[in-house]
């Protein structure tokens, strides 16, 4: 009776929430294009599922998105899904598109607050029905990663991507290739686990809660955000019309290398004027790793006089969506420049040095 008990008590449950994305698309016979299709299709090309020994559980989104069509409403939807089915699964793993995915785990990551249990996404470059599929091997891992436990603990109670061999935190993440199998890095913080014959965790990387508070779901995200991604001879035309869109409250200013932007003072006049009418600018650097310094360079520095904030060593997404996040809570823009230089869930790292 106890073994049996016991046996059942470690059958770990996952919920695997299908959203879409090429992982369950299926080509259209007549046009050729890759379309969504069903969890049918997709569990009839994974018979593995059932031999995991786990208790997997399914949640199809109606419809199936290609997740370049994914946004806030969709976020909350998943919160809300993860929210209302949180002590009755021991991980959730969420199928997604690849295009947006970063965005997705970045939003989740600030919506799900005192998470204590694995949220891993993932997806494939091929459908599951091809032969050459990445799909099998990503499903199946995440599922492990998301039932692993180590003396009755989650091993990674965050929101994370598994991708090809690697578990990277969720809001460090970026796709930063269309076509190959490894799709996503995560250039400013190490990996979680790297999968080979062994799935091998690095503890010390993961984000464990410090309180024991239940999960605090959240829905409220503000889209009056912008992204002002910087080139050279970017006319006063684009940023004037961006910095002048009704409504805005934040905009994610990418730069060149470690947060420098043009002297030019037209630039510098149309930033302050929106600084001073409460606009938050976050700067973040247009290159894939590394961080914002503002106090190297004059022309960085500059940007901190007028009252541009740095992002540090974020990504866009993570930026973006942590706007999003902050105004949606009704804060200030002075309550959103403060957290902005915080690290809420692990997104960026602030050195000791204020820079
Ligand atoms: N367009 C697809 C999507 O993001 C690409 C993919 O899943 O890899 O939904």
């Amino acid at each position: 009776m106890t073994g049996n008990l016991h046996a059942q008590q470690e059958k770990a449950s996952i919920l695997l929430i299908y959203t879409g994305g090429t992982i369950g698309m299926m080509e259209n016979p007549e046009t050729g294009v890759l379309e969504p299709f069903d969890f049918q299709h997709l569990k009839d090309n994974m018979p593995e599922l059932k031999k995991l020994g786990y208790s997997v559980s399914t949640y199809q989104f109606n419809p199936l998105m290609d997740s370049s069509e994914m946004g806030p409403e969709c976020w909350k939807q998943l919160v809300e899904i993860i929210a209302n089915n949180y002590h009755q699964y021991d991980g959730f793993v969420i199928l997604h598109g690849t295009d947006t995915m970063s965005f997705t785990a970045s939003a989740l990551s600030f919506m799900l607050e005192n998470l204590s249990k694995p949220v891993i996404l993932t997806g494939s470059q091929l459908p599951i029905g091809m032969s050459r599929t990445d799909g099998k091997e990503n499903l199946i891992t995440a599922i492990e990663i998301a039932a692993a436990k180590e003396n009755g603990m989650p091993v990674t109670p965050e929101v994370c991507i598994f991708f090809e061999n690697d578990l990277l935190r969720g809001n460090r993440t970026r796709k930063i290739n269309a076509d190959n199998f490894n799709a996503f890095r995560s250039y400013n913080y190490p990996p979680l686990a790297h999968a080979g014959i062994y799935i091998k965790y690095d503890v010390a990387q993961v984000y464990h809660p410090v309180s024991r508070k239940p999960l605090k779901p959240h829905y409220l995200l503000d889209r009056n955000i912008a992204i002002l991604k910087l080139f050279p001879g970017i006319s006063p035309q684009v940023v004037e019309s961006i910095l002048n869109i009704p409504g805005l409250k934040g905009v994610v200013m990418e730069t060149f290398g470690s947060g420098n932007a043009p002297k030019n003072g037209w630039f510098h006049t149309m930033l302050k004027d929106a600084v001073d009418r409460g606009i938050v600018i976050v700067n973040v650097t247009q290159c894939v790793g590394g961080n914002v310094e503002m106090y190297r360079y004059e022309t960085g520095h500059k940007l901190l006089d007028i009252g541009v904030i740095s992002g540090y060593d974020s990504t866009t997404e993570s930026a973006v969506t942590k706007l999003m996040f902050l105004f949606g809570h009704g804060m200030t823009s002075k309550e959103v420049k403060e957290l902005m230089g915080c690290s809420l869930i692990g997104e960026v790292t602030i050195p000791d040095k204020y820079n």
